[in-house]
């Protein structure tokens, strides 16, 4: 998004195909603006790396040039449906308590189990996440965005985030760091909330791993981001344009590509294993450290801190309370959310199979629905079949509600592997008073 001065001193927006960041003040009509442009497909394709769907506001924030309650002000008047955005909002003050509670959340895991967690020393395969040559084209895309403009999509974010834990096995904070390094709204607070939770040892396990091929399906369905961040791609057809190994050697060929000479091989080739090995890692480290697994939930532990303790205890200084916690005699432990695979996997280690998969299928459906909602649109007869099979779905289901039967199962934006009952989702009795 480009933003500029008009000769009376007017900011105009002029351009929404790349994101500049201006370092002056933005009147409300130009947050109107952003919000107005961001927010409008915001619930449903805020995923789109290859599309300006969201709001971009991040450097002004974290510069202090907009302020937030200026932001969530202007966001109530855009007369758009917004709880996502507002939501995302909110996490940006989350972070910054989490940093007032945890002062060493850039350098130290908040889960005390995982600061024990095995880590690679490869420094060829940082040089290439950091680079953008890692061979798989959705990575290198955004990690280059990132070098060339300073920022990159919440997305894009993740993906490169789970490939350099999950597939590269490299510790979160190079990714830290070197978004530190080069993100224009780079942002100790969230950066560390965010990294950390990537990296498996912060307060919100993500209870996504994003697959580097198949994420492309949500954020750059038409490979049009690719082609932009990667040029020497830009020939490929769109069904190999994230996975150019798998392309036939004559059409690499037509496209100008030698795989190794002008655009690199892929550096690890087996994810299901490295996938695999992630998950024992982190089942290693919860089982050497089993005195922060909460016995009852199978959920990780961390030791509420001290500021934390004093506040739900309600002392001042100078209380007798306020010595207790002073003296570090004992540590208080919470139980925090934790992924249900690390819980399955722990509980039994030698079994090969994963109900509780998490990593992402990206949006399968993208083609169906995007079909129908165009149709819908122009086609009179296609919207009447439409409803007509909406009907026939509903009567369906009733049917079986009245029969007794099993409901069959939804396949529309269906992106997860993970069931929708599971033992670890009941509240054990010993947490009855909470949950009550
Ligand atoms: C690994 C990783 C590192 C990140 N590092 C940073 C960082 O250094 N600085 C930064 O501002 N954001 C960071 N984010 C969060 C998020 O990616 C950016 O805030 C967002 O992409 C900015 O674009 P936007 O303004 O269009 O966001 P929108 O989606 O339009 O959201 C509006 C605002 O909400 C806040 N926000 C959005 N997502 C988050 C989030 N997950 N956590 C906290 N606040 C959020 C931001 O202030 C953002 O500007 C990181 C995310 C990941 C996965």
């Amino acid at each position: 998004m480009a933003i500029y001065l008009t000769p009376n001193n007017q900011q105009q927006i002029m351009s929404v195909d790349y994101l500049c960041w201006v370092p002056y003040f933005l009147s409300n009509k130009i947050i109107n603006c952003l919000l107005f442009l961001g927010i409008k497909h915001y619930d449903k394709e805020s995923g789109r790396a290859d599309k300006p769907y969201t709001s971009h506001i991040s450097p002004y924030l974290h510069f202090g040039q907009i302020s937030p309650r200026t932001v969530l002000h202007e966001a109530y008047f855009t007369k758009k449906s917004v709880p996502k955005f507002l939501r995302k909002l909110a996490w940006r003050d989350l972070s910054y308590w989490l940093l007032v509670l945890f002062p060493d959340m850039h350098v130290e895991p908040v889960r005390p189990a995982y600061k024990s967690q095995r880590w690679s020393s490869d420094r060829s395969h940082l040089r290439a996440w950091q680079k953008g040559m890692t061979g798989y084209p959705l990575v290198d895309a955004a990690m280059r965005e990132l070098w060339l403009t300073g920022w990159m999509c919440n997305y894009s974010r993740h993906v490169v985030a789970s490939f350099l834990v999950a597939y590269l096995h490299l510790h979160w904070i190079h990714g830290y760091r070197w978004f530190q390094d080069t993100l224009v709204d780079a942002d100790v607070a969230i950066n560390a909330m965010m990294w950390q939770n990537g990296g498996m040892s912060g307060l919100d396990h993500w209870n996504f791993v994003m697959h580097p091929v198949d994420a492309a399906m949500t954020c750059d369905p038409y490979g049009s981001y690719v082609r932009k961040w990667c040029p020497e791609l830009a020939g490929l057809p769109d069904e190999y344009i994230h996975k150019p190994w798998k392309c036939p050697p004559s059409q690499l060929r037509r496209a100008g590509i030698v795989l190794g000479q002008n655009y690199p091989h892929r550096i690890v080739v087996d994810l299901e294993e490295r996938r695999e090995q992630s998950l024992r890692d982190v089942v290693e480290v919860r089982q050497k450290h089993s005195e922060y697994v909460d016995k009852v939930s199978g959920s990780d532990m961390v030791s509420v801190p001290d500021q934390l303790l004093a506040f739900t205890l309600g002392c001042a200084d100078g209380d007798d309370n306020d010595d207790v916690i002073k003296s570090n005699t004992c540590q208080f432990l919470l139980p925090v959310i934790t992924r249900k695979e690390f819980k399955y996997k722990t509980l039994q280690p030698n079994t090969k199979d994963n109900p509780y998969n998490t990593v992402l299928k990206g949006y399968v459906s993208r083609k169906r629905d995007e079909t129908i909602a165009y149709m819908n649109e122009r086609h009179f007869t296609a919207s009447t079949i439409n409803e007509g099979a909406q009907m026939y779905e509903r009567r369906e289901r009733t049917a079986r509600i009245m029969e007794g039967l099993p409901q069959m199962r939804d396949p529309k934006n269906k992106s997860r592997r993970t069931p929708t009952s599971d033992p670890f989702s009941i509240v054990p009795p010993a947490y009855f008073h909470l949950a009550n």
